[in-house]
């Protein structure tokens, strides 16, 4: 995805998305998926924003289905925001079967033997994108088949993804392993074969659906090793003291072009090694999220240490948007902007939020 793209481009780009053929289509490989997360995941175009472009052309009725995935990324959010550092364990539900809790090798080297989940991982590492339905084998192949833990494999997509969000990725792993709903997700080959244009037999996937992840871990899952990818930090600007002055700090979900943007203040990007050592990201996504910053905000300075050590800090008024992992930033919280605000609380499953957002 372009990140060079203006706001008002952004904004015409959504002019182009058929929410019916989306509907049709967003389960294939090929499908007429918008591709809109990196901009919505940094912050760039708010969930609302998105949803009242695509409803001036389009019906509630017609634009329902790509409204209610809209609705999964909140769901993730409010999740995040209720349970905290809660989502990196085990939420609901825990399994006695995993076979170890590191990276698996097939999956890191894009070598599982099928066929589409390694092409997709090719693409992975080769752009930062992959289709929902890729990321959902994946996922089910890590966790349901090989029976590798979902924490560190999570970690290891997240590494890679222009889109990466902790809310979205990690609850995702967590929803196809079963440790949030009590169902796991499985795909068979037949299946995966049904949303490609690859078709593959003869697989150690090419059973029925029932009979994947019983029976032991294929060979080619078998091997594994520890969860070793590491930041490299960019170069951080110079920061004169802020003491007396108004601080506008954004991070990396907060990339918002419209926020507070008449208002004069040191605008501060902060890359925090509290948040980016626990979950690295690879040198592509720190380019893409820069290349929106430079895009976006382009008055920002990039400081690269933990927000309290920004010289002056604590005698400066602060403003940030809020966010899970900026809780220990102190100042003044803006919300963000949502797409079903009424709905508040801690919801079990997407259903049920959902059912809420209805009015039911
Ligand atoms: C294992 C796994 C990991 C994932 N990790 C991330 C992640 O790190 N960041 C991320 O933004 N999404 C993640 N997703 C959700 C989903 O795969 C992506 O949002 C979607 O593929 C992005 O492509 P798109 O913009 O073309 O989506 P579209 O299908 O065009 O959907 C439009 C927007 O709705 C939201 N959305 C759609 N589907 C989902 C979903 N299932 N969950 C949450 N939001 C959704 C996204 O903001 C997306 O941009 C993950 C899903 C799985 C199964």
């Amino acid at each position: 995805m372009n990140p060079h793209l203006s706001y008002q481009e952004i904004l015409e780009y959504i002019d182009t998305i058929n929410p019916v053929t989306y509907a049709k289509t967003r389960n294939h490989l090929t499908g007429a998926v918008s591709r809109l997360s990196p901009y919505i995941t940094r912050g760039v175009i708010s969930l609302p924003a998105v949803r009242d472009r695509i409803l001036q052309k389009y019906s509630q009725a017609n634009a329902e289905k790509f409204i209610q995935e809209l609705a999964w990324r909140e769901y993730f959010q409010k999740v995040f925001t209720t349970k905290q550092q809660e989502i990196f364990s085990d939420l609901r539900f825990s399994r006695d079967d995993w076979h170890h809790t590191e990276v698996t090798t097939a999956i890191a080297t894009a070598s599982t033997g099928i066929t589409v989940i390694d092409n997709t991982l090719k693409e992975l590492m080769e752009t930062g994108y992959m289709h929902n339905h890729a990321r959902m084998w994946t996922a089910m192949l890590a966790c349901n088949v090989g029976k590798a833990h979902w924490y560190n494999m999570s970690r290891f997509l997240y590494y890679h993804l222009i889109d990466g969000d902790l809310a979205s990725n990690t609850l995702s792993w967590q929803w196809v392993a079963g440790t949030s709903v009590q169902k796991q997700y499985v795909a068979n080959q037949s299946l995966i074969n049904n949303c490609s244009d690859v078709h593959q037999q003869g697989t150690y996937l090419d059973m029925p659906i029932e009979l994947i992840g019983v029976g032991d871990v294929p060979l080619a899952l078998l091997t594994h090793s520890p969860f070793n990818f590491e930041m490299t930090y960019p170069t951080a600007d110079v920061i004169a003291d802020v003491s007396g002055k108004t601080v506008l700090l954004y991070h990396p979900w907060s990339i918002d072009p419209l926020w507070r943007k008449d208002e004069a203040g040191e605008r501060i990007f902060i890359i925090e090694p509290r948040l980016f050592d626990r979950f690295p990201v690879s040198p592509l996504v720190l380019e893409h999220m820069i290349a929106l910053l430079r895009m976006h905000v382009p008055t920002a300075k990039i400081f690269v240490g933990n927000a309290e050590t920004i010289p002056g800090i604590e005698n400066a008024t602060v403003y940030s948007k809020a966010h899970p992992t900026t809780e220990h930033v102190s100042g003044y919280k803006d919300p963000v902007a949502e797409l079903f605000p009424q709905v508040t609380g801690y919801h079990q499953s997407f259903f049920k939020f959902w059912q809420a957002c209805q009015g039911d």
